[in-house]
Formats: structure tokens, sequence, C-alpha cells
């Protein structure tokens, strides 16, 4: 874009007031001093600088709820070129990034941000925020199960801390439960590993619920924004 749009779009001076400051010698672009008001900017990879200091784009904060399908990656890219969740957001032009990660197989609601900053709290091992999984498991769950469950399970080298878990349905025939899987932690794998410690393998798991934030209404692969009292809240 036009350097007079650029110093404009940092917040910096109006476009007009940024033709005077190019006209006076006060702007550079890439340590060059500018001399003519057309230079264009690349507004990733170009340095501009007013009177000695960097000035750079105002980023809009956006805040993304997906509900994502199983089949897709939650990092920008891995070795096995697989698809990525960053694949599904259409237009969004702001470099957002998820908020913790779900596994490659696993589906349902993730929030992508570029706020660092709400990042790093949500994914804090000290933020409580609750996590709500719905998982098909092979087998029935019998009360003790249960119970070492709430309590905490020994997994690896950690013990879970205590989790909520509700079956919503048995089907004794096929050998299969469906459960409500409630965890405060977000560890790798971790629903699937305490499934596995009480010897039931998860078939499917998909998380609904980040503490009141719900995947309700959102078609499986699409997203909306968050609403500002969603933000609020996350915050
Ligand atoms: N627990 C898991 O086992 N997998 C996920 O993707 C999220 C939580």
């Amino acid at each position: 874009m036009r350097i007079n749009k650029y110093i404009a779009s940092c917040g910096v001076a109006s476009r007009r007031k940024a033709e005077e400051l190019i006209n006076d010698g006060r702007v550079k672009l890439n340590g060059n001093i500018v001399y003519e008001l057309s230079t264009q900017v690349d507004e990733k990879n170009d340095i501009v600088e007013i009177d000695g200091s960097i000035i750079k784009q105002e980023e809009k904060m956006v805040y993304i709820l997906l509900n994502k399908p199983d089949g897709y990656i939650t990092t920008v890219k891995d070795q096995f070129d697989r698809p990525s969740v960053l694949d599904l957001l259409d237009g969004i032009s702001e470099r957002v990034y998820p908020v913790g990660r779900l596994d490659y197989e696993t589906s349902g609601l993730l929030i992508l941000t570029n706020d660092g900053e709400l990042t790093y709290k949500l994914t804090h091992p000290s933020h409580e925020v609750e996590k709500v999984y719905l998982a098909r498991v092979r087998g029935i769950f019998t009360k003790e199960e249960i119970e070492r469950f709430k309590k905490g399970l020994h997994i690896e080298d950690y013990v879970t801390a205590p989790a909520k878990i509700k079956i919503a349905r048995e089907d004794i025939e096929k050998n299969v439960s469906i459960c409500k899987i409630t965890i405060h932690e977000g560890r790798n794998r971790q629903v699937r590993k305490m499934c596995d410690a009480v010897n039931h393998k998860v078939l499917n798991l998909k998380r609904i619920q980040m503490g009141k934030i719900n995947i309700k209404g959102v078609e499986m692969g699409s997203y909306r924004h968050l609403t500002e009292d969603e933000v609020k809240y996350l915050k």
C-alpha cells in the first residue's frame, strides 16, 4: 500500500499529515529517507520509521470459535502435509492461531485468535476454565471406574485433577458408552489417556464446551466470531 496510507493505518497521523512528514524528510523506509509520496510499503516485511521510531500497524483483535472436524491438525503445518484448521477460515486476514490443541482425530470447539495475552491466559495450567467433551467409548463403566475418574487417575508420571464424568447412554449389546467428561487441565491427549487408564478406548471425541462457551449452533467445519461478552468472560 502507499506509504501515507500505511502511516495512517498505524494510527500515527492522517494521510495528509503523513505526506507532510514525508516532505519534511522525517520518514524512512528500510533505513532510507523516503522522497516519493507514491512509495509502496509491504506491510509484512518493510520497516517504516518516523523520526527514528519504528511504527507498526494496529492489529485488530479477532476471536473465532470453530467447530473443528476430525482429520485436521491444529498446528499451521506438519510433516505429513495434512489439512490444518487454518484452511477452514475463509476471509480472515488476521494471523490467528489456535488456543491450545485438539488432536487430529478430535472434533469440536476450538478458539482461534491473534490475542497472545488471551492465549497465554487460557493455556496456562493455573487457568481453571472447564472443558467439556462428549466421548464415545468402548465398554461400560463400572462404579469404581467412575470413582477413579472423579478422584484423579495416574497417567504416565502425573495424577490428573479430579474430573467429572456423566454417562449419557449405554449400549450393552454393542458394548459402547457415551459420556460427558469435564476436565480443567489440557494435557496432551488427556481424555483419551484417562479413558485408557480404566481400559475404555475412546472411539470418538468431541469438545462441546469451554466454560460457558458452547459449540451449539455452529456447523461442523464452520466458525463464528465470539461475542463481546464471550471475549470479556474469557479474559
Ligand atoms: N483430550 C484428548 O484426548 N484429546 C483432545 O483432543 C483433547 C482432550
